[in-house]
């Protein structure tokens, strides 16, 4: 069990009114809210100790770098990586998938093949778009089934000796599904094709082991598991990291500069061009620490509680239409009522305090597939309650009957 009235003490943002009415922040998919251990960690740094990492011999200049590497150190862990030269730091999800991508782009050839999914965020198919204009390479898509799962069957026909790369989210921003990795990463390395998996979605509700999952890249972006903006994570397998060029020169990822020939630094610097998001990679590792303390397996079952609870209520309310009813998913309910734009809906439960996002959720071919302009969706977080529900529901039938 969480001790819930504890955690949301633990948010400051949860005390805000808006419109006079209590927050019930259902927007988590988007960004998370942050603990005040994690807020605190921003403020010790600038107050206390700031300054550049890896280059002064200063004792601000140590310390600032001491914490920075512990924060590497402590990614590492969390997610099960064998060497911290394998976390590097981004500016989030979309920085590591671009990253990746660039990368490549000496190691492919025109004709060569990357799969995709029909559930990806925008963020996981431009980039890819991009690295096929610059090669000539083909991308396919794995097509979506209507409980919004995946054509696993088609994905394995795609499969041949010219797929050179995987991508595929673990869990979709849109839906909530969970999607099956550990057999898309064993069929992948089968026919000799590396995987990246867009992880953002599954940071904060499910504990990632890299390892055991054997996946060659992962991504998460830190505010969405309860870190600040500005700031993320690729995990790559170090043997991956070495073969791959560096995607931005700079300072900090070079071994040696001269103007006949530059020599890079090894890995993770050689990624790692220019002064870092350090308060943020600091406060990255302090909300890893939070999450582990409630402890990731609480934290998940109490939100498929959350999950199971809305379901039910929302199922009951006339003319409801709810996207995404696979088995495993994370706690994201994407609905619509029929007759009435997500918009609509979502501008007047606002005014009731209730935060929801409406729209296509950066991922406008699930849109397509369903044929429909947007959805309004609920995403829950472990400081969310029941009582929180009741009032988005109570809401909901609010405008409903103004917009009716
Ligand atoms: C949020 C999200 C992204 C993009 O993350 P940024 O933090 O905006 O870089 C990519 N994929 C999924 C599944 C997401 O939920």
């Amino acid at each position: 069990m969480v001790d819930i009235a504890k955690i949301r003490n633990d948010f400051p943002i949860l005390k805000r009114q808006i419109n006079n009415k209590p927050l019930v922040y259902f927007d988590n998919a988007a960004t998370s809210q942050k603990p005040k251990v994690v807020i605190d960690a921003i403020v010790d740094y600038y107050e206390n100790y700031n300054a550049n990492i890896h280059r002064g011999v200063h004792t601000l200049s140590q310390e600032a770098t001491d914490k920075y590497e512990a924060a590497r150190q402590k990614i590492q862990h969390h997610f099960n990586a064998a060497n911290p030269e394998e976390i590097i730091f981004t500016s989030g999800t979309t920085e590591a998938i671009n990253l990746v991508a660039t990368s490549f782009t000496t190691l492919l050839q025109s004709g060569d093949e990357l799969i995709i999914s029909a559930l990806e965020h925008h963020s996981n198919i431009v980039p890819w778009q991009m690295l096929c204009e610059r090669t000539g390479a083909v991308l396919k898509v794995i097509p979506m089934k209507h409980d919004g799962s995946l054509d696993l069957a088609e994905y394995d026909r795609f499969l041949n000796n010219k797929t050179k790369l995987v991508m595929v989210n673990h869990v979709s921003n849109a839906l909530g599904t969970i999607n099956p990795i550990k057999r898309i990463i064993d069929t992948a390395h089968a026919h000799g094709a590396a995987v990246l998996i867009d992880g953002a979605q599954a940071s904060m509700h499910i504990k990632t082991n890299v390892q055991a999952l054997d996946v060659d890249f992962y991504t998460v972006s830190a505010h969405k598991m309860c870190g600040p903006t500005g700031v993320g994570m690729l995990y790559g397998k170090a043997e991956w990291l070495r073969k791959l060029p560096p995607y931005k020169g700079g300072g900090e990822m070079i071994a040696e500069v001269r103007f006949e020939k530059t020599t890079y630094a090894d890995i993770p610097h050689k990624f790692e061009a220019g002064t870092p998001n350090i308060v943020g990679g600091i406060a990255f590792g302090t909300a890893i620490d939070y999450l582990n303390q409630i402890g990731m397996s609480k934290i998940a079952n109490y939100e498929s509680e959350l999950l199971d609870y809305a379901t039910k209520a929302l199922e009951k309310l006339d003319g409801i239409e709810i996207y995404g009813k696979t088995v495993e998913k994370t706690a994201v309910v994407s609905f619509n009522f029929q007759g009435l734009h997500p918009y609509d809906v979502g501008t007047i439960i606002d005014k009731l305090g209730i935060a929801v996002r409406t729209g296509h959720h950066c991922a406008q071919p699930i849109m397509d597939f369903y044929k429909i302009p947007g959805t309004i969706r609920a995403s829950f977080a472990f400081y969310n309650t029941k009582t929180e529900i009741d009032l988005m529901i109570t809401a909901l039938k609010r405008a409903k009957e103004m917009l009716s």
